[in-house]
């Protein structure tokens, strides 16, 4: 136990989460070595360099419409002009000649000398002719050359995390490969005599091991590229061989469990043997303690044992420092959206709390908050039960309406 009390503990002061971030930020160094990878392989990983586009897009002015290419000039409603030619998508038309129409599709080429395209719904064909019921403006309904993008215009910078929305710009730019970081090494594993992986039956004292699972897929959830290293018996000389091993094989070492100060906390001492380390004391609920440091130069992270601290560390402070270090530039700090407190928060903390929540949204969109019945940071249920994190400011009352921050998982969890 941490809270005892003593002048040891009494002296290390909290630090508040916007100390840790930048602590932990500060020395997270971006991933080397980078691949070229197929737009199909590319979702969700990290630019390395900026692009640039290949070409001019649209690479000439087109129809946004179905309708009739013509040249606006001296033509009024009822103009009747001879349908010349046809020009679908994928084709390139010719010249318009005076008194002619171009019957065009959309994303068709604008044939010389047409300067608009009419809508079909005001037009009405007759044989080979069009009557124009309407005549637009000169420039209706044409997308032009190089509205887009054009050709080495930069389209993406470094330091992206790549979507569907950069793959398809890429796409369209000609890009057939995009440069972007390895994935992040990250090597894992669980602390604790009494764990036993799910699927085996519990022996007297034991329970299963839950944050190995929640922590590989939150880090996957992050790209990364998970090695489990399994569960660590609780012993000094154990945990040494399991922090080299690590270390070894990955770019971050990530740990649950053990890094209180208790007998049976094997971590602080491990690792002040084998390396460097930082224990924070967090003012924040529930996740107070944090370990972090280095062994045999590769970044370490201990969260702790109790399942929803670990999550709610992860998501504040682990998220950050691997988007860093996955070469992620600009911010890296969730995003809350303010909503409604649909509850009464009487007797706030000294430490920020980060409570289980829901965001509901009524007929007219407004959303409130609820919060999960149990604050215990090993009730999982909770986590499970909530859509995102309700953060409820140190000492201050919250009173039914008030406004309050919400981080929605999906803030937190990719
Ligand atoms: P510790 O931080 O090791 O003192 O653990 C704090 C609490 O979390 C204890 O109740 C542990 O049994 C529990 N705990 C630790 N590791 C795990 C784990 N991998 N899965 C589930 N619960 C755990
Ligand atoms: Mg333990």
């Amino acid at each position: 136990m941490s809270d005892c009390g003593c002048d040891a503990h009494r002296a290390a002061p909290l630090k508040t989460l916007e100390e840790a971030l930048d602590l932990l930020l500060s020395r997270a160094v971006p991933v080397q070595g980078r691949v070229s990878l197929p737009l199909a392989e590319a979702r969700g990983r990290v630019l390395a360099e900026p692009v640039a586009s290949r070409v001019t897009v649209p690479p000439w002015d087109n129809s946004a419409m179905d309708g009739y290419a013509i040249a606006v000039a001296g033509l009024d409603e009822g103009a009747r002009l001879r349908v010349a030619q046809r020009i679908p998508a994928g084709v390139q038309g010719t010249p318009l000649g005076p008194g002619e129409a171009a019957r065009i599709f959309t994303g068709a080429p604008v044939p010389p000398g047409a300067d608009a395209v009419v809508i079909q719904e005001v037009c009405r064909q007759e044989g080979d002719e069009v009557v124009l019921l309407q005549v637009p403006r000169a420039g209706a309904n044409i997308r032009r050359a190089g509205e887009d993008m054009r050709r080495g215009e930069r389209l993406l910078e470094a330091g992206i995390r790549l979507g569907p929305q950069h793959l398809g710009l890429a796409a369209a730019a000609g890009l057939g490969e995009l440069p972007v970081h390895r994935r992040l090494k990250v090597a894992v594993f669980a602390t604790g005599d009494e764990l036993v992986p799910p699927g085996q039956p519990l022996g007297p004292g034991q329970i299963y091991n839950s944050n190995e699972s929640t922590l590989a897929a939150l880090l996957e959830g992050l790209g990364c590229e998970v090695i489990s290293l399994g569960i660590v018996a609780d012993r000094f000389e154990t945990t040494c061989e399991a922090l080299t091993t690590a270390a070894a094989r990955a770019d971050l070492v990530m740990t649950s469990g053990g890094v209180s100060v208790g007998e049976e906390d094997h971590l602080k001492p491990a690792i002040e043997h084998l390396g460097t380390l930082d224990l924070w004391k967090l003012a924040m609920r529930p996740g107070k303690p944090l370990a972090f440091g280095h062994v045999d130069g590769t970044p370490f992270i201990g969260t702790p044992g109790n399942p929803v601290s670990l999550f709610v560390t992860f998501c504040l402070l682990a998220r950050p420092f691997i988007l860093r270090s996955q070469g992620v530039a600009g911010s890296v700090a969730p995003r809350p959206v303010w909503a409604e407190a649909a509850f009464d928060w009487p007797k706030p903390d000294t430490r920020r709390e980060f409570a289980r929540a829901r965001l509901q949204l009524d007929e007219q969109g407004r959303g409130s908050v609820s919060l999960y019945p149990s604050r215990s940071s090993a009730v999982l249920s909770g986590l499970a039960w909530a859509d995102g994190l309700a953060v409820l400011p140190e000492g201050r009352v919250i009173s039914r309406g008030d406004r309050v921050a919400f981080l929605p998982y999906n803030e937190l969890l990719t």
